[in-house]
């Protein structure tokens, strides 16, 4: 059973730092979430470094500007529902 969003802490990380670099030309790799398949655990916004994944209507959504690509909240999801995909050269 999922945990609503309310009652999770906030992010281990620091917040407003991390927001203040966009990060997202790093990536090589592009985490891509399966929303059939997610459980909103929230595992996977917990553990992201760079505050990167925001939580829409209970289910987590990655937001590109400010991902990566570092892999790890595919690493931690339990239901394994993130899939690390190579990033189109743009
Ligand atoms: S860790 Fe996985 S199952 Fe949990 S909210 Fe994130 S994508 Fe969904
Ligand atoms: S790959 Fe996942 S954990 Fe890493 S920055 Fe992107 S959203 Fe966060």
């Amino acid at each position: 059973m999922g945990v609503g969003a309310k009652k999770l802490p906030r992010a281990p990380v620091a917040m407003e730092s991390s927001r203040n670099v966009k990060t997202g030309s790093w990536r090589t790799y592009k985490p891509v979430l399966d929303k059939e398949k997610c459980t909103k655990c929230l595992t996977c916004w917990k553990y992201c470094p760079d505050v990167a994944i925001d939580i829409v209507d209970e289910y987590p959504v990655v937001n590109y500007d400010y991902c990566k690509g570092c892999g790890i909240c595919s690493e931690e999801c339990p239901k394994k529902c993130i899939k690390m995909i190579r990033q189109e050269l743009e």
